[in-house]
C-alpha cells in the first residue's frame, strides 16, 4: 500500500508512542512496520529534532513523517543555568501549554544523571519544598517525560556522551501520574532508542502506597526510592500532609512488602532541618522503623525555600545522624547540595523564576 494515498490515523505527539505503538501506527497508516527502527533510531538514540530533516528515511517514511500530521515535541529552554562547579546543569522547559517544568543534569566523572519531572507542580503538599509549596498544575505526558530525557542526550551528544542513569526526582510525584510514568519508562529503556538501563532508572516517591504495591506486584525493574523525612507518625505529617492519607505504618508495611518481593534494596530519602528532624534520637527510631529492610538512606541537607521558615542542618548534626544509623547498621550517605548556586533543589528554579527574585 505504500504507493497509494497515507490513510493517517489521529495523530499526536511521536514522543507519546513506545515502539511497539510506534509500529502499528505506521502499518496502520498503510506503511510496512520495518519503517518504525529507522524512526525510532532517530528520534530517540539520535535525538532527532525535526521530523522534515530525516533524509536519509526510506521515501515512505519520509512522506508519512511530512504528511501524517505527527509532531515531535522539542521543549524550547526558558532558563539554562550552570553551577559554578560546572557539574549541574539546570533547564526550565515549556511545555505546549505554556506549563515550564525543570530538568537537571548532574556530571560526575563520565557518569551521567539526569533528574527529571513527573507533573507540573505537586499535590502532595510538603512543606519544605518548592514545588509542594506551589501545588498542583497537571500530570505530564509520556512524550513529555521523554522529552526531557531526549534534551538531556541532546546536551551531552556535543561532548560524545550519553546518559547513564535517570531519577524521578524533579517536579511532581511520579506515582500520582503511574501510567504516563511507566509508559515512558518503557520508552526510554528501549534498547534500540535511550537505552537507560531500568536498574538505573531511580523512582522516588514520597510514600504513595498502592503506587509502591502496584510497582512489586507488576514486577517493575526500577530502582525505588523512598522521601521518609519523619520517623513517627506526627514528626511526619508535619512535614509530608500526604502521611495523613498514607500514615507511615502502612508505608512501612508496603517497604517491607517491596523489598521481600522484589529482592530490591530500598533508598529512603532523609531531609536534614535542623531542629525538626535530625537528632540522634530521631536517627534512632529511623533505624528500629528500617529493621529488616534491605535499606540505604540518603540524607540531604535541606535546600532553603521561600515559602518555608526551617534551615539545614549543622555539619555536626549530620554527621551523628548518619553515625548513629551506621552503628545500627543501616548504609547511609550525606549527598552534598550540589549546585545549591543554581536552586537546585526541587521546583526552585521555576518558583524563582516566578517571583522574580535572583538567588546568589
Ligand atoms: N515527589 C517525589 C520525587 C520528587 S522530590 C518525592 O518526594 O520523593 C525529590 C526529592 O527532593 C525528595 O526526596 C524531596 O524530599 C527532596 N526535596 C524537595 N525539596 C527539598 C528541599 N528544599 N531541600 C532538600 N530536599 C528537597
Ligand atoms: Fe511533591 Fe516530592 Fe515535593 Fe513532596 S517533595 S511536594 S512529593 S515533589
Amino acid at each position: 500500500m505504500e504507493a497509494g494515498a497515507l490513510k493517517t490515523q489521529s495523530a499526536g505527539n511521536l514522543l507519546d508512542l513506545s515502539f511497539d505503538e510506534l509500529e502499528r501506527v505506521l502499518v496502520a497508516d498503510g506503511l510496512r512496520a520495518v519503517h518504525a527502527k529507522p524512526l525510532w533510531r532517530a528520534v530517540h538514540r539520535e535525538g532527532a529534532t525535526d521530523l522534515a530533516g530525516c533524509a536519509h528515511f526510506p521515501p515512505p517514511l519520509q512522506r508519512w513523517c511530512a504528511e501524517a500530521g505527527w509532531r515531535l515535541e522539542v521543549p524550547p529552554v526558558s532558563a539554562d543555568t550552570a553551577s559554578s562547579d560546572g557539574l549541574t546543569r539546570k533547564f526550565l522547559l515549556k511545555m505546549e501549554d505554556g506549563q515550564t517544568i525543570e530538568t537537571v543534569l548532574m556530571g560526575y566523572t563520565g557518569r551521567h544523571t539526569a533528574c527529571v519531572s513527573t507533573q507540573a507542580g505537586c499535590a502532595m503538599g510538603c512543606v519544605f519544598c518548592a514545588t509542594g509549596q506551589m501545588g498542583f498544575v497537571r500530570h505530564l505526558r509520556p512524550g513529555e517525560i521523554v522529552a526531557q530525557v531526549l534534551h538531556a542526550n541532546r546536551q551531552l551528544a556535543e561532548s560524545g556522551t550519553r546518559l547513564r542513569n535517570l531519577v524521578l526526582m524533579g517536579m511532581g510525584e511520579p506515582l500520582h501520574n503511574y501510567d504516563a510514568v511507566m509508559d515512558a519508562l518503557e520508552i526510554v529503556s528501549d534498547t534500540r532508542g535511550a537505552n537507560i538501563g531500568p536498574s538505573r532508572i531511580t523512582i522516588s516517591t514520597v510514600g504513595v502506597v498502592p503506587g509502591i504495591l502496584r510497582l512489586a506486584e507488576e514486577r517493575r525493574p526500577y530502582s525505588l526510592a523512598v522521601s521518609l523525612h519523619g520517623a513517627d507518625e506526627q514528626e511526619r505529617r508535619a512535614l509530608v500532609p500526604a502521611s495523613q492519607r498514607w500514615p507511615l505504618a502502612d508505608l512501612i508495611e508496603a517497604c517491607r512488602h517491596y523489598s521481600s518481593v522484589m529482592e530490591e534494596k530500598i533508598f529512603f530519602g532523609w531531609t536534614l532541618i535542623a531542629g525538626r528532624n535530625d537528632s540522634v534520637e530521631t536517627a534512632r527510631r529511623v533505624a528500629r522503623l528500617l529493621s529488616g529492610i534491605r535499606a540505604h538512606v540518603n540524607l540531604i541537607p535541606l535546600n532553603p525555600t521561600d515559602g518555608f521558615a526551617g534551615t539545614a542542618s549543622a555539619e555536626n548534626a549530620a554527621y551523628d545522624f548518619q553515625r548513629t544509623l551506621l552503628e545500627a547498621g543501616i548504609p547511609s550517605t550525606i549527598r552534598q547540595r550540589r549546585g545549591i548556586d543554581v536552586a537546585a533543589g526541587c521546583g526552585q528554579l521555576r518558583a524563582e523564576r516566578r517571583a522574580k527574585v535572583a538567588r546568589n
